[in-house]
């Protein structure tokens, strides 16, 4: 073998292990392989590091596949992240418009509510107060069978409880209006009597008659705001042939306070509760005598010195 032929079969081999030579050569250097063990052994020595190599591009490869692995399984879940904030912020934002949207909904619905509701019980509201005004006027209170009348002229007033089962006057009050409240006598049944002085409470102005014209829940339903009117109702309903608006206060599912308006008048002429109790009022003016507000005993004088002053300012 001459020495030349391996150093040809050592520049082939490069080639040989990569596969780019022709069929004759191949079949070259196989020949000499087989018969020299030095070349054979440079050989495999060679086709080692070549499988090394590949191993180890295989492997960086591998590696630069788990990279590229993790790098779009990390710009999955930042993209996830992104489409659920994007989710969370828009319906959040969505359901603060819808909110708003159904409270302004609701705010207008009570609002127009309360504007029909308010200005028919404001209008028999300011009727009574414009009644309270006269300086000759009466106002009765029918409570089932039993009536508590006021009359009323000229600063001097009488009131009466009367029960008409058995037509009992249980008390009546005479009155003058002072400054800052009224003088009273009272007398209870037959001989008891009693006086004294009242002041009106602050916010009442002097020679006010709220104290004994009132009807019952108005001034409640009247000073009403407007989510709480929510809770009235207005129906057309007739009490004794007289056209009223019924004003209906829902304390709860059961309970109710009714007050009954008349139509012509725009003044409340009768109370009701889910009870079937009822409250009637008669209103007029102009009817009042002195003689109706006037002590009509004018013997029962006293020793007593402020019963006495009370019933000659009275008197006179
Ligand atoms: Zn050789």
């Amino acid at each position: 073998m001459i020495k030349n032929e391996c150093e040809i079969i050592k520049d082939l081999m490069p080639n040989y292990i990569e596969d780019v030579i022709s069929k004759e050569t191949k079949e070259f250097v196989e020949n000499h392989i087989q018969k020299c063990s030095n070349c054979k052994k440079i050989l495999d020595e060679l086709q080692k590091e070549k499988v090394n190599e590949n191993n180890k591009n295989n492997l960086k490869e591998f590696s630069e596949i788990n990279y590229l692995k993790k790098y779009n399984t990390r710009i999955n879940i930042f993209k996830f992240i992104a489409i659920i904030l994007i989710i969370a912020i828009t319906s959040m934002w969505g359901y603060i418009l819808y909110r708003n949207y159904c409270n302004k909904k609701n705010y207008e619905y009570a609002y127009n509510h309360y504007e029909y509701v308010h200005n028919i019980v404001a209008t028999a509201y300011e009727n009574v107060e414009k009644f309270k005004e006269n300086e000759n006027l009466s106002f009765i209170k029918y409570i089932g069978v039993d009536s508590q009348s006021f009359y009323y002229k000229d600063g001097k007033f009488k009131q009466e409880w009367v029960t008409k089962d058995e037509n009992k006057i249980i008390w009546t009050k005479y009155g003058i209006m002072v400054e800052d409240g009224y003088d009273m006598i009272q007398f209870h049944g037959e001989n008891n009597y009693a006086a004294g002085h009242f002041n009106f409470s602050n916010d009442k102005k002097p020679k006010d008659k709220s104290e004994f014209v009132n009807v019952n829940c108005l001034e409640t339903f009247y000073r009403m705001e407007i989510m709480n009117s929510l809770s009235l109702e207005v129906r057309d309903d007739t009490f004794e042939n007289k056209e009223c608006y019924v004003v209906r206060n829902k304390l709860n599912d059961k309970e109710y306070d009714e007050i009954w308006i008349e139509k012509k008048d725009m003044i409340p002429i009768r109370f009701t509760d889910e009870f079937g109790r009822q409250i009637r009022y008669e209103w007029s003016t102009g009817n009042v005598t002195d003689e109706d507000v006037t002590i009509k005993d004018k013997s029962r004088k006293t020793d007593n010195k402020l019963y006495n002053d009370i019933l000659d300012r009275l008197l006179s």
